[in-house]
């Protein structure tokens, strides 16, 4: 399998050959350049761990959300404490993953 990066908006193409237009902006083929086997091997490699990085910071946004209505909910004090320690470790966790996705952006694991 083969990579080709638009040169336009920077979307990653995988197939056989550059796509007769870019799905996300529309340039034409020509703007489509061949990612060397080194960059495209880092990049399938990368796929996989940044898109767990993604899910886990969707799955934080839900944990915040509910911690959120619990701290509203606010039957006693012990929930309280306990709704407000899930939102501050979700965030946490949330934002340790996107520093991560962005350190791999900038070693080029990303595509
Ligand atoms: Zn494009």
């Amino acid at each position: 399998m083969k990579f080709f990066r638009c040169g336009v908006c920077g979307y990653v193409h995988e197939g056989d050959d550059a796509p007769d237009q870019c799905p996300k902006c529309g340039a034409a083929k020509e703007k489509f350049s061949p990612i060397d086997e080194a960059e495209a091997k880092l990049i399938e490699r990368s796929r996989y761990t940044n898109d767990l990085h993604c899910r886990l910071i969707a799955l934080m946004g839900e944990v915040i959300s509910l911690a959120e209505a619990g701290i509203d909910d606010a039957l006693d004090p012990p929930c309280i404490a306990l709704f407000k320690n899930a939102k501050e470790k979700a965030t946490i966790i949330a934002q340790s993953c996107k520093a991560e996705i962005r350190g791999h952006m900038n070693k080029g694991k990303w595509g």
